[in-house]
């Protein structure tokens, strides 16, 4: 199959993460025969240095014409004192917009038998598997009006969603959930909020499209609870925007280390991929980072938009493979009490690609 994807690195340690990730894509696809195009192009700080904007019209214009975007990571301290509109990380909201993604996917797992570094009791982690469904596009963060009044000292934002923007985002989560486990858990607070009631009336509807599936609800407060205390009781939850942004950072402790955690965003013109974490100016450049996160974004483009299930499940094996093998990069191996073999971001990146071969030249 045919794929173009556009790298866009960033800052700091996007480079090299990115880099493992990609790697690790042409690995898969001179192995499976496919035809991966990978095109850069620069975003974030590097890009106000050289181009004089975050989001340069050639950036944007090589993601639109893309299959796929693997972003890396945007941010440096050097230009904290820019006003938000001209700093890094307003290229990056600036690239999600345009694209359009309405669904962000963000999963968080522990692996089964092999608890990296969480704080969480490993016999409450272990095996925990949840994928998160946040709406991207809609509530509290969109809605009209919006306003800080300083006259009168009041300030207030509007939730707001149609029926059509819910019942978008919950097919996105059911057809996942379909793919998975089978449960899906939707979270409102329709115990005192009309949008929620909203939310929760369209979501039942549409799980009559899905009848294999598991529907339950749960309010958000209580969710934020059995979160950390029953992790492994979720398959696949989907919530709204603000909701969504709170407990898929809180399920984040589940898997130890910010390094690990990919991220997908579709539903848009061009879908968009990126590890979770930032972009680590305190350790950039030193071959510390983890490229998990990176190259375990780089499975969700296979499963997502090249529909490679085998292909990117071999990429997850491999990761859980090296783990287990008892490699680390320094973020998940503080203090080392086990004894890990410590690993620079490309000993790591090498590694893992390594075992996708063997994995993918045996299946
Ligand atoms: P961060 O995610 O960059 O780092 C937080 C901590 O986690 C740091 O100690 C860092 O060393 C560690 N860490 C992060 N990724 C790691 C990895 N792959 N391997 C090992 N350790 C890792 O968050 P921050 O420090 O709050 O922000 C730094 C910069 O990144 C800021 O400019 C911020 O705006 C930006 N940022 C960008 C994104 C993005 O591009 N999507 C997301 C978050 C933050």
């Amino acid at each position: 199959m045919k794929l173009k994807i556009l790298v866009v690195a960033g800052d700091g340690i996007g480079p090299e993460v990115t880099g493992e990730a990609v790697a690790v894509l042409r690995e898969v696809a001179q192995l499976g025969g496919h035809e991966f195009t990978f095109s850069e192009r620069r975003i974030g700080g590097v890009a106000i240095v050289q181009d004089g904007t975050p989001l340069p019209a050639d950036t944007l214009n090589g993601a639109l014409a893309s299959d796929a975007v693997l972003l890396g990571a945007v941010g440096g301290n050097e230009f904290n004192s820019l006003p938000p509109d001209k700093r890094p990380e307003a290229g990056l909201l600036q690239l999600r917009a345009a694209l359009g993604g309405f669904a962000n996917l963000r999963p968080a797992f522990a692996f089964k038998e092999l608890t990296v570094n969480s704080p969480l009791k490993p016999e409450v982690v272990d095996g925990a598997d949840i994928m998160f469904v946040r709406e991207l596009l809609g509530g509290l963060y969109f809605g009209q009006p919006r306003e800080w009044n300083r006259t009168t000292g009041e300030a207030w934002n509007t939730m707001r969603y149609t029926k059509d923007e819910v019942a978008r985002v919950a097919r996105v989560a059911f057809k996942l959930a379909q793919g998975r486990r089978k449960k899906l858990t939707s979270v409102d607070k329709a115990n005192v909020l009309e949008v929620s009631q909203l939310w929760r009336a369209t979501v039942t509807e549409v799980a009559s499209e899905f009848p294999d599936v598991t529907l339950e609800h749960q309010y958000v407060d209580a969710m934020a609870m059995h979160l950390m205390n029953q992790p492994r009781n979720y398959d696949v939850v989907v919530t709204e925007n603000l909701f969504g942004d709170i407990l898929s950072d809180e399920a984040a402790v589940i898997t130890g280390s910010l390094g690990m955690l990919p991220s997908a965003t579709i539903g848009g013109k061009v879908d968009l991929y990126e590890p979770v974490h930032g972009s680590a100016p305190d350790i950039a450049g030193k071959g510390l980072a983890n490229p998990l996160g990176a190259i375990l974004t780089g499975a969700m483009i296979l499963r997502l938009t090249a529909r490679l299930e085998a292909e990117s499940n071999a990429i997850r094996a491999a990761v859980r493979k090296v783990l287990e093998d008892g490699y680390r990069t320094p973020d998940l191996a503080r203090n080392n009490p086990e004894g890990y073999q410590v690993l620079s971001t490309k000993e790591m990146g090498a590694m893992v690609r390594e075992t996708v071969k063997t994995l993918l030249v045996n299946a």
